[in-house]
Formats: C-alpha cells, sequence, structure tokens
C-alpha cells in the first residue's frame, strides 16, 4: 500500500530547439485502492507526466515534488522507483532484441524484489499469469516486443504489471490499438490485479471506452499540460458526448 502525492510538478522536455515546458503546475494524489483516469487530448502533456514520474532522463522536472507514502521519488534512480513499487506501462513500449520475455522478467522481478524468485515457483507464475492474459507460451522465449502486435505489447505490459505487483501502477495509454477482445483481456486482467492489490492505479487515456471495463473512482481532465477539472464517473459521460473543445477550443473527440 502506497500514497502517491504529486506537487504542483513542472516538467520540461529538451528539445533539438532548446528547452520547453510541458507540465505546468500538476496536482494530483492518488491513495491505496484509487484508480484515477488522466483523461485529454494529444499532446497535453499525459506521457510526459508518466514519464516523469518514472524518471526517464529526457524529461526535467523543474520544479515540484512527487513524493511515495511521502519519500521523494525524484531523488531516486529508475530502479529505486521501481523496488519503491512504481510501475509504468508505457504507450509505445520498447523493443528489446536478443532479451527473451522470460529472461526480462526474471530481471525484472528480481529488480523490484531484491533477490531472484525461485525457479520453480517462477516458472509457474509466470505460466499461470501468461495464461490468465491468453498469452501463448511460446512468447515466452521470443525477443521482448520485437515484432508483436500492438495488443501483443499491451498485454506484455499487464503481465508484467502482475508479476511484479507493484504499489502505484501508471498505464499509459493502455487501450490504443486494441480491438474489442483484447481491451476486455487487458482491462481484466487490471482488475484482476485491482481485486487482489490495494493498489492506486493512473489511468491515462484519451478515449472514454476504457473507463466502462475498468472503473475509475475519480477522472480528471488534462489539457495545456495540467489538470483543468476533477470530477467522479460521471465526468467520463461528460467528455464523451462533449470532447474536449471547451478546454482547448479545438474539437476534438473523447469517445
Ligand atoms: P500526450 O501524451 O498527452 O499526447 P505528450 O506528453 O506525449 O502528450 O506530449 C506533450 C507535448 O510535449 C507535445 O507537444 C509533444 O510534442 C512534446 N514532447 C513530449 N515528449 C517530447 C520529446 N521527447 N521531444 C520533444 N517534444 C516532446
Ligand atoms: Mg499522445
Ligand atoms: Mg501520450
Amino acid at each position: 500500500m502506497a500514497t502517491l502525492e504529486i506537487k504542483d510538478l513542472h516538467v520540461s522536455v529538451n528539445t533539438d530547439e532548446g528547452k520547453k515546458e510541458i507540465l505546468k503546475g500538476v496536482d494530483l494524489t492518488i491513495k491505496p485502492g484509487e484508480t484515477h483516469a488522466i483523461m485529454g487530448p494529444n499532446g497535453s502533456g499525459k506521457s510526459t507526466l508518466s514519464y516523469a514520474i518514472a524518471g526517464h532522463p529526457k524529461y526535467e522536472v523543474t520544479s515540484g515534488e512527487v513524493l511515495l507514502d511521502g519519500e521523494n521519488v525524484l531523488d531516486m534512480t529508475v530502479d529505486e522507483r521501481a523496488r519503491a513499487g512504481l510501475f509504468l506501462a508505457m504507450q509505445y513500449p520498447v523493443e528489446v532484441p536478443g532479451v527473451s520475455m522470460s529472461n526480462f522478467l526474471r530481471t525484472a522481478a528480481t529488480a523490484v524484489r531484491g533477490e531472484a524468485p525461485k525457479l520453480r515457483t517462477w516458472v509457474k507464475e509466470v505460466k499461470g499469469a501468461m495464461s490468465d492474459l491468453d498469452i501463448d507460451p511460446a512468447f515466452a522465449e521470443r525477443s521482448v516486443n520485437e515484432g508483436f502486435s500492438g495488443g501483443e505489447k499491451k498485454r506484455h505490459e499487464i503481465l508484467q504489471l502482475s508479476l511484479l505487483k507493484p504499489k502505484i501502477a501508471i498505464l499509459d495509454e493502455t487501450d490504443s490499438g486494441l480491438d474489442v477482445d483484447a481491451l476486455r483481456v487487458v482491462s481484466e486482467g487490471v482488475n484482476r490485479y485491482k481485486a487482489d492489490n490495494e493498489v492506486g492505479v493512473m489511468l491515462i487515456t484519451h478515449y472514454t471506452r476504457i473507463l466502462s471495463h475498468i472503473a475509475p473512482d475519480f477522472v480528471h481532465v488534462f489539457a495545456g499540460g495540467r489538470i483543468v477539472e476533477s470530477g467522479g464517473p460521471e465526468l467520463a459521460n461528460v467528455l464523451e458526448s462533449e470532447g474536449y473543445v471547451k478546454y482547448t477550443g479545438k474539437q476534438e473527440e473523447a469517445s
């Protein structure tokens, strides 16, 4: 169990044209067991928020705080963040040629748990988790994400979630590119994990579709690098019918 607190977070990205401020004061607290949907138009800075929390070197925190149970996350290395219980499922999962999925998962589990999982129980654990997510056992020996379809990559992200057992899970557009069946399988995986663990979830999404599978406790509208409105699940319905035009001045659908 852990509480994530984001306080007045400002983040810049280093581009070829220089430093550009993307996040302009984000405030958000996620308590154990809560699911917060972050909804916003493309380019509003949602992925930047997830990368900054995860510690991606390209994203520079210029001011503000990120605390996990009061501990300063921004002082931690990427590994330390994972060990502290932070998990990020990326919008665009990276391919790792030459590293098999089973090796990758075992290395990640070892890093997070602080010791290598016992081989026999581990193999059973992985098999069970793969079967829960309808992942073909043959995938265990394939290179991480190499040649995976969009849906296969997302299933692999949720497989990591269920094996690494984080306290805070940030899911960045886990719904994008999924057909109806894959969306159901992936959502069920997240819901199973939620049911068994007092996890805090940050569910980043452009579309409301996934919210009918994974019920949020809170919905936040993200625009221009900050949260511009917060509410309960009903806010997603408003966004579905009205889009983000009210916040951006531009027509863009949220359904
Ligand atoms: P979202 O996830 O809401 O679509 P992003 O966080 O991906 O938004 O992007 C927010 C803004 O920051 C965009 O204008 C994007 O072009 C810019 N940006 C994000 N990452 C980078 C980067 N690595 N290099 C240059 N610009 C970036
Ligand atoms: Mg985007
Ligand atoms: Mg994004």
